[in-house]
């Protein structure tokens, strides 16, 4: 008889996890309160490691279709200026997919493996000995639950995995607009654009043919900026070149408040816990989801080579958070630079811009992590990752 998954939430994180699940064998069912898939207009920056999982997976040619490669990445001041930049080598890939089409590719991938994800299934809780319980009062038994369901997890919350969680006292909305290469500027087409104006930051980076992300980030102390819908004029003022940019954006794009989940553990019993549930962080350096995707395939990879699945799930966590609590770490580094002074701000950017040290640790450390190296599972292969990247916080 094939072991049974059942999983909270068919975000990234969900998916992803029951697509490599149902690959492996497993009989996997996948629980979206929802009716349906997020469909919100909206990008999300996968670097290297993601597309690594992706491709490991089988879906990445269709996950990028119609996406187009970022090939630098430029800070600039307000008036458009550039103050420092570096360059992505074909070993750091970039692309800013809708988040749409990426759910949908692992959706329908999911699907044609053999899984089956349940919209309007919300999930109350789950019980380490591999018990899931929904909301219309039904409970279910499966040999590995997995709770992929957002920051607010009811399954975290609710078996006490919660360690910290918190506000980072910022605002960010995230868009897709049109692209009209007439209106751009050449280079901008290419080029993903980190322009900063006192605290606030707007974020541009080519998404498809015709398409631009644009991420928009404000302290919370600033009404006018985490305003909803957008205050287009504070916006316009403190960026007046940008207007080709903040006239585009949508009445209601989406906004969301930043926050850092840290647990306790990220399993217990048969229970493990992925993605935003277990590693939020705010979005400044684009790697929520490349983390969340790097942890769900890791762990059906270490579950696979191990007899015990509790046994697994340790060893899961031992070789894969020492990375991602540092991940999550220098995001929350990178977030606070928001709160520094400008000037002082300029010149951290252009020392991270000019170290190549600097770059490979911060800008770079997620997307160099190859999670489908299948030399990382072998029993020879360190199985400590804190050794290399210690406990942060
Ligand atoms: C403004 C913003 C911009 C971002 N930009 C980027 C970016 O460019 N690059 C990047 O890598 N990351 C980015 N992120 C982070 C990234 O979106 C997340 O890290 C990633 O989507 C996490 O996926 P997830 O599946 O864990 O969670 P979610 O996407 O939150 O999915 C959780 C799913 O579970 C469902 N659910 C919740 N509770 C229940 C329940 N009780 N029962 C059943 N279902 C439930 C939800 O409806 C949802 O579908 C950004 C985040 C924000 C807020």
């Amino acid at each position: 008889m094939k072991p049974a998954a059942e999983i909270a939430g068919a975000g990234i994180a969900g998916l992803t996890a029951g697509l490599a699940l149902a690959q492996k064998g497993w009989r996997v069912r996948v629980h979206e309160q929802d009716s349906r898939l997020r469909s919100a207009a909206e990008s999300v920056h996968l670097w290297e490691n993601g597309l690594r999982v992706l491709d490991a997976l089988g879906v990445l040619a269709p996950a990028i279709a119609d996406a187009i490669p970022v090939i630098r990445h430029e800070r600039r001041n307000p008036d458009g200026r550039t103050f420092s930049s570096s360059h992505f080598g074909p070993q750091f890939r970039l692309y800013a997919p809708l988040h749409a089409d990426l759910l949908r590719v692992l959706h329908d991938a999911l699907i044609d493996t053999g899984g089956q994800v349940v919209f309007d299934s919300r999930v109350i809780a789950a019980a380490p000995e591999g018990w899931l319980y929904l909301a219309d009062g039904s409970s279910l038994r499966a040999d590995l639950i997995v709770g992929a369901d957002g920051t607010g997890s009811a399954i975290r919350d609710g078996l006490g995995l919660l360690k910290r969680r918190r506000a980072t006292n910022q605002f960010g909305y995230q868009t897709v607009i049109s692209r009209n290469p007439g209106l751009c500027e050449a280079d901008e087409d290419c080029t993903h654009c980190e322009y900063w104006s006192g605290a606030r930051r707007v974020l541009y980076a080519p998404a498809t043919a015709t398409l631009a992300s644009v991420q928009l980030t404000s302290l919370a102390a600033d009404n006018s900026g985490n305003a909803v819908p957008i205050d287009r004029q504070s916006w316009r003022e403190l960026f007046p070149n940008l207007s080709w940019i903040i006239d585009r954006i949508p009445d209601d794009c989406h906004g969301a408040w930043f926050e850092i989940v840290r647990p306790e553990y990220w399993s217990i019993g048969r229970v493990a816990i992925i993605g935003d549930a277990a590693t939020a962080q705010p979005p400044f350096l684009g790697h929520g989801a490349g983390c969340s995707m790097m942890a769900a395939f890791a762990l059906v990879q270490t579950i696979d080579r191990t007899d015990d699945l509790i046994e697994g799930l340790a060893e899961w966590e031992l070789r894969e958070r020492p990375f991602t609590d540092w991940v999550q770490w220098i995001a929350c580094r990178y977030a606070r630079l928001a709160f520094l002074p400008a000037e002082a701000r300029t010149v951290v950017l252009k020392g991270i811009d000019a170290s190549r040290w600097a770059q490979r640790r911060i800008l770079f450390a997620a997307a160099s992590r190859d999670v489908t190296a299948m030399r990382r599972y072998s029993p020879a292969y360190p199985r400590n990752g804190s050794i290399i990247y210690p406990l942060i916080h």
